[in-house]
């Protein structure tokens, strides 16, 4: 009876530590995605149990000044496509070691993308004088002086120009996700990531899928869809 007794203390004590225990998958998160484009990154922490109202952005930060601009307006486009006029056409591939998972996240965002009717993304390689994306995976663990901060994927456009007789300019972008979070692999990111690779870049506003710590978000916003007429219209 009195071992009965001690072993129902031990599971209390087991289930009690179990309770509390701090979710280090979750408490010690911290989402980030960022911009190709980007020399210093936006140093963004968010604590996953206090996600809607925990967030700050390292003062070092270059790109922390972009997220003042446009908090209710017009998601920002990216500067290297300034003064471009692209086509709303794209293929897209994918490079060989992009895992199912990984695939099968971008071709939702293709689809999120398409449906806008602003830009229209088709399966293929293309030709060099045509838009292209490339979507793939690479693998970056953050060093401790980056502590707090989990880059998730890369993205941005490259505009290619050739002049002469036969000029053209296009873009040729690319998006990718940081295998080495489990994190990356959402569709929050992919939406992310492509819309850096259309030319979209980070917006103050959190209901943006551009806003550079991922919140989910899988719904461009008015202010995105607004950056992308801006681009493509
Ligand atoms: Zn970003």
């Amino acid at each position: 009876m009195k071992h009965k007794g001690l072993i129902w203390i031990i599971m209390i004590a087991v289930v009690l530590f179990l309770a509390t225990k701090p979710d280090f998958q979750t408490a010690s998160k911290k989402l980030y995605v960022d911009s190709k484009q980007e020399i210093s990154k936006a140093i963004a922490n968010i604590n996953a149990r206090q996600a809607s109202n925990e967030i700050s952005v390292n003062p070092q930060s270059n790109s922390s000044s972009s997220l003042n601009a446009n908090t209710n307006g017009t998601t920002p486009t990216e500067d290297v496509i300034h003064g471009h006029k692209l086509s709303n056409v794209y293929y897209y591939h994918f490079a060989d070691n992009t895992p199912q998972d990984v695939r099968k996240m971008f071709l939702s965002a293709v689809n999120i993308y398409n449906q806008t009717g602003l830009v229209k993304l088709i399966a293929g390689a293309g030709t060099q004088q045509q838009n292209q994306i490339k979507f793939s995976i690479y693998d970056k663990k953050m060093t401790s002086s980056q502590r707090g901060t989990i880059e998730l994927g890369l993205g941005g456009p490259e505009v290619i120009q050739q002049s002469g007789v036969n000029a053209y300019t296009v873009n040729h972008a690319s998006a990718s996700l940081n295998m080495q979070y489990i994190g990356s692999i959402r569709l929050s990111v992919a939406v992310h990531e492509l819309g850096h690779a259309l030319g979209l870049a980070h917006s103050g506003n959190r209901n943006s899928v551009m806003y550079p710590v991922d919140q989910g978000r899988t719904t461009l916003s008015k202010g995105d869809l607004a950056g992308l007429k801006t681009i493509y219209k």
